[in-house]
């Protein structure tokens, strides 16, 4: 048995998803007549209480589109410095939109709408970029699963519409926060502009991904998606995926979170570690007491032990909770860190 803690990408889709998937009824959406896409765009724009949704291959085209559709080439969008756009789509803000990240240094991953205000260029100095969208993630990856609080959420609106600036929400992992937080999913619908989701990390599909907005908007997106080649064909099959991971893997988060609760409580327990990063949802940030142990050796100890788990840099380890990670596995990664790893060191 071995135990994949690196991401909650590495799922495999369960009997049931394959089964749904076999017998979806397909079409060729490039002519949007793949019934199954169509059905899950619907659902999708339904959950946020948006008028319209388009499916992509992946978040990082999601994200890509959403800048575009909002920035032309020499704006600037505001993002936290933990930002996925920022660190993680390979620089695609410069290459697809021709647009600068103004970086804010906030918490976890999370700014505030005072930081946000700060951060905008005042429109008539055209020296500097001009400042067009505000970028939030949610729940934040780098920021390890943070939820952010949903009024500070709707100040930054407030900004944004006093600046005439865009919103845009990375809901990667909305579905970890939605869960956590209780919170109405149509609540964020109401506030952002665009909002892309991830099927293919907790809820499990194999790919796919969703950008939510107006009808303008996901009509600019179409054509977006288009020139990025991101138009498919019959991907009715990894649609009817994502409807089997909506009516089925929302509510077991709830078990991802409660496991990594109880891997931060042992790891804090354990001699060599410095410090675990608060947890909210299926992520748990830490950092080895370098002294006692180094990371390398950390790594190869749970390795050996059959664990994978990765290094984010910084002295940063990172281990995520998904739908793969029994029962089962999670008693043995809790003994393996008890036992082994105390008697090595
Ligand atoms: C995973 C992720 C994405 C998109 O990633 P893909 O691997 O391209 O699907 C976007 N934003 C956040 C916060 C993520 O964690």
């Amino acid at each position: 048995m071995r135990i994949n803690l690196i991401s909650d990408t590495v799922t495999k889709p369960t009997p049931g998803m394959l089964k749904a998937m076999l017998y979806a009824q397909v079409g060729d959406d490039v002519f949007k007549n793949d019934p199954t896409i169509n059905a899950l765009e619907e659902k999708v724009a339904d959950f946020f209480g948006m008028e319209s949704a388009l499916f992509f291959p992946s978040g990082t085209m999601t994200n890509q589109t959403a800048i575009k559709l909002h920035t032309n080439p020499g704006d600037q969008l505001i993002c936290d410095k933990y930002a996925h756009v920022y660190n993680y789509e390979g620089g695609g803000v410069s290459f697809n939109s021709g647009v600068s990240c103004k970086l804010v240094d906030g918490n976890r991953g999370m700014m505030t709408a005072e930081q946000v205000e700060k951060a905008i260029n005042p429109p008539d100095f055209y020296h500097s970029p001009l400042t067009s969208l505000v970028c939030i993630e949610n729940t934040t990856n780098k920021g390890g699963g943070a939820c952010w609080d949903f009024e500070e959420l709707k100040k930054i609106r407030h900004i944004c519409d006093a600046n005439q600036l865009n919103y845009h929400l990375d809901g990667a992992r909305i579905w970890n926060a939605l869960v956590k937080k209780k919170e109405d999913p149509r609540s964020y619908g109401d506030l952002f502009d665009t909002i892309s989701v991830c099927l293919s990390k907790g809820l499990g599909c194999p790919v796919g991904s969703v950008l939510v907005g107006s009808k303008e908007h996901i009509a600019k997106a179409l054509r977006i998606r288009k020139i990025l080649g991101g138009g498919m064909r019959q991907s009715g099959y990894l649609a009817a995926a994502g409807i089997y991971a909506l009516d089925n893997h929302i509510d077991r988060l709830q078990e991802d979170h409660e496991k990594a609760q109880e891997l931060g409580k042992v790891l804090s327990d354990l001699p060599f570690i410095r410090k675990v990063e608060p947890i909210e949802t299926n992520i748990i940030i830490f950092e080895l007491e370098e002294s006692l142990f180094s990371e390398q050796e950390f790594l190869s100890i749970l390795s050996e032990n059959g664990i994978d788990i990765i290094g984010m840099g910084q002295g940063k380890l990172r281990m995520v909770t998904h739908l793969d990670y029994t029962d089962e596995m999670h008693k043995r990664t809790l003994q393996v860190l008890q036992e082994s790893v105390s008697e090595t060191i």
